[in-house]
């Protein structure tokens, strides 16, 4: 038996945040919160919380309502962003459940006050939850209309002292082309900022981009829904794609 068969891998970072998209949330349904993705990614957070790992969580809200939909059309543009703010909050609570129900100790902290549901955002309590083993979900987004939760996801990173975002989407990560209509796509292992910048590529809005390449933090896009995902990118194995300065960054 080969040493790395004996021997359990040490994972890659020892604080992460995951960015968990409204989309993802949603599972097979159209719209609201799937109960069976919801266990599903309470078990994967698991058994990285159990390697050691603290986790964050900062949760969308597209399942629900967004600012941007068509639903807000006519709206003014503030109050249907505070609506998705609020639609992240379920989605965070919704989570909330879920990991509680595998026993895994949670706090919700939220950008806008809701002090009866859940905490006020405090940077240095989130901090102090994680050093406990508890997992954190941000709720309300930046707590700021005209940012999005990709946004919320790059600075709570940097507030808590993340070594990476890990954007949890749909598909194994970042292609050259669309993968669902592309058989040919293929899947970039590792891109830098300004590839992402430069090329438009779909792995975050600018602002969230810009404020990672900034503060020199890494991304990793992966797909949440896929069994295993998850602890492979803590691993640091080849899994998603990997955002950061250099190629070789790795
Ligand atoms: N939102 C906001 N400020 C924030 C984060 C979110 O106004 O800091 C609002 C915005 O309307 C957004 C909605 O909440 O459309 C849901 O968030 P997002 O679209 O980022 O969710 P996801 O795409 O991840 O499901």
């Amino acid at each position: 038996m080969s040493e790395s068969e004996t021997t359990p891998q040490e994972p890659a970072y020892r604080r992460v945040l995951l960015k968990l998209s409204g989309e993802a949330l949603m599972g097979e349904e159209d719209y609201g919160i799937s109960r069976p993705f919801l266990e599903r990614i309470a078990l994967e957070i698991q058994e990285v919380a159990a390697s050691g790992v603290q986790v964050a969580v900062v949760i969308g809200g597209g399942n629900i309502f967004r600012g941007v939909a068509p639903a807000s059309h006519d709206m003014d543009r503030a109050t249907a962003d505070y609506m998705g703010m609020l639609a992240t909050v379920m989605n965070a609570l919704a989570l909330q459940d879920a990991l509680e129900n595998e026993g895994l100790p949670t706090r919700v902290q939220t950008a806008i006050s809701m002090q009866q549901m859940a905490e006020p955002y405090i940077r240095r309590r989130a901090i102090r939850h994680l050093e406990k083993g508890r997992v954190v979900i941000f709720g309300a987004g930046t707590g700021n209309p005209f940012f999005t939760t990709d946004t919320a996801a790059s600075l709570r990173s940097m507030e808590i002292g993340a070594e990476a975002v890990l954007k949890g989407t749909k598909v194994d990560g970042v292609y050259t082309d669309d993968p669902m209509t592309n058989p040919e796509a293929m899947r970039y292992r590792h891109l830098t900022y300004m590839d992402v910048i430069a090329q438009d590529l779909k792995v975050m809005d600018a602002t969230a981009i810009t404020l990672c390449r900034d503060n020199h933090l890494p991304i990793v896009v992966f797909n949440c829904v896929k069994p295993g995902a998850l602890r492979r990118v803590v691993l640091g194995e080849d899994e998603g794609t990997f955002v950061g300065p250099e190629e070789a960054e790795r």
